[in-house]
């Protein structure tokens, strides 16, 4: 690979002339409720860990200059036309209300790259802010390193996620469970526009706020309803759309977000807040990682539920403009929302039937696919090979599963109803059933070798193998592929390779 996503030791040329910012402040012109101007707190010894090259370049960045500039990236020196800020909002977090806003975030601004797309720069572990309550405004190296992995492999997947441009460390210690290294992550998002944002204007009453929010949403992420007539109810449709295909997205890879609390919920429909997020491995809808989570509140099975409260949420917010009248308003709000259940079923059908090669949709393919899942939860099977497994044309062990032969009638009877080759079926399959997605374990070995050996190579292999999930440029090696809980033997019993 000539072109690494991450920067070690060697560096590439430097290019010449203008380092590319084109920084733009459209937020900072909205009431100066939703934020409050502050400057990243420097800190002592910047040194770059990761730069990705591919991301500078599409913001319109010279990524070969920057790459060489960790003190940008750590907040002590801003970018030409940086006018930074913290933003405010609110939150339910596992359900309590909560004022929050970045606590230890600060946005420099908006890069408008030169095809005129517009993308929040922002500083993630930057140092405090008015909204830092108790925190210390700091991220350890760990989690920062954590996010850039997990969001560029969803990028990689195809799945709407905010970016990571690079991570430094801060040459400062920062506390946690022990002392770690700190570190800040240069986040690249469609906005950083939260359901929380809207429940922190709506909180305080402010309906100007309130108004001026939706305005600025619609314009910024769905202009084609800005003109809308209750622009307010076109904004709870538009997202709620976007969130049923993202989480319906999220289901078909088997990701958990894990902390899909209001103020991690975004208004761009992008996947955001990368925290004790993980892939599932065996297939389990009660699949939980983080360890707060001690109810399963955002289990894997429970997500969709979720993403319809936290909607909930923000129609609340939204009440004052939805109607003049109150009861009214409430009528209109409660309606939206039910309709997320059937959005996101189907969105999650539609996703299903391409995992399994369907080209057409039947009325039992619902069944036929929750026969196939049934199935797998009984056996523990691996969510992610299963399916990759049924990609490939040739018999498998996993095809001489006594259980798992009724299914595999059915679903070959079903293929036999369209008019599509199983050549196209193949290539139908393979390009939505990933190989490769970040497991825990190679997430955690890449963290362990940069942050406790200084050895960038593990997280460098795995970001080269997870930048191609669908269509691996050759043979992946099985380390990436086995599952971590796996014996050898279980795993070859249901998902020989
Ligand atoms: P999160 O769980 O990352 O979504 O964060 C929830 C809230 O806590 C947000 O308002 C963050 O800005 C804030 N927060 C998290 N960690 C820190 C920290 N170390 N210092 C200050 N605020 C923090
Ligand atoms: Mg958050």
């Amino acid at each position: 690979m000539s072109e690494s996503v991450i920067s070690s030791s060697a560096s590439p040329t430097p290019a010449p002339g203008s380092l590319g910012w084109n920084l733009e402040h459209s937020y900072a012109r909205l009431p100066g409720m939703l934020y409050e101007h502050l400057d990243p707190t420097p800190v002592k010894e910047p040194r770059m860990v990761v730069f990705n090259y591919e991301l500078a370049k599409r913001l319109g960045l010279n990524g070969s200059a920057l790459a060489r500039q960790p003190e940008v990236f750590a907040g002590n020196v801003l970018p030409d036309g940086a006018k930074p800020l913290a933003q405010a909002y609110a939150g339910h977090q596992y359900g309590n209300f909560t004022g929050l806003g970045d606590g230890r975030a600060i946005l420099l601004g908006e890069q408008v790259t030169p095809n005129g797309e517009r993308w929040d720069v922002q500083l993630k572990g930057s140092g405090p802010t008015p909204f830092s309550r108790r925190g210390d405004g700091r991220a350890a190296l760990g989690p920062m390193l954590r996010e850039f992995i997990v969001s560029e492999a969803m990028e990689a997947l195809g799945i709407p996620t905010t970016r990571s441009l690079a991570v430094v460390t801060t040459g400062e210690p920062v506390y946690r469970q022990g002392v770690q290294p700190g570190a800040v992550l240069t986040r690249i998002a469609a906005s950083h526009i939260r359901v929380g944002t809207f429940e922190w204007a709506a909180a305080h009453g402010d309906h100007a706020a309130l108004r001026a929010l939706v305005d600025y949403t619609l314009r910024r992420h769905y202009p084609d309803q800005a003109a809308a007539e209750v622009p307010a109810l076109a904004l709870l449709r538009a997202v709620m759309e976007r969130q049923a295909r993202l989480i319906a997205q999220w289901q078909c890879v088997g990701f958990v977000h894990g902390v899909m609390n209001t103020d991690n919920m975004a208004l761009s429909g992008e996947t955001i807040d990368y925290g004790p997020c993980a892939f599932m491995d065996a297939f389990d809808p009660a699949t939980v990682f983080s360890s707060i989570d001690r109810h399963g509140r955002y289990a894997y099975g429970n997500q969709p539920q979720i993403a319809q409260w936290n909607l909930a949420r923000l129609a609340e917010a939204l009440l004052p403009l939805l109607h003049a009248e109150e009861k009214q308003a409430i009528e209109l709000a409660n309606a939206e929302i039910e309709r997320f259940k059937a959005l996101f079923e189907e969105r999650w059908l539609a996703g299903i039937r391409a995992k399994l090669g369907l080209f057409t949709a039947e009325e039992g393919d619902r069944a036929l696919a929750e026969g196939l899942l049934l199935w797998m939860r009984e056996k523990k099977a691996d969510f992610t090979n299963t399916f990759r497994e049924l990609s490939k044309d040739g018999k498998t062990l996993l095809y001489d599963e006594a259980a798992f032969k009724d299914w595999h009638v059915q679903w070959q009877r079903r293929l036999g109803q369209q008019p599509q080759s199983a050549e196209e079926v193949q290539a139908r399959m393979r390009a939505n059933n990933p190989a490769v997605i970040p497991r825990n374990h190679k997430v955690e070995e890449a963290l362990a070798a940069a942050a406790e050996r200084n050895d960038l190579g593990v997280m460098q292999r795995l970001l080269e193998v997870l930048a191609r999930p669908y269509d691996p440029s050759g043979e992946i090696p099985a380390e990436y592929t086995t599952p971590s809980g796996a014996q050898p033997g279980e795993y070859q019993t249901f998902c020989g390779t």
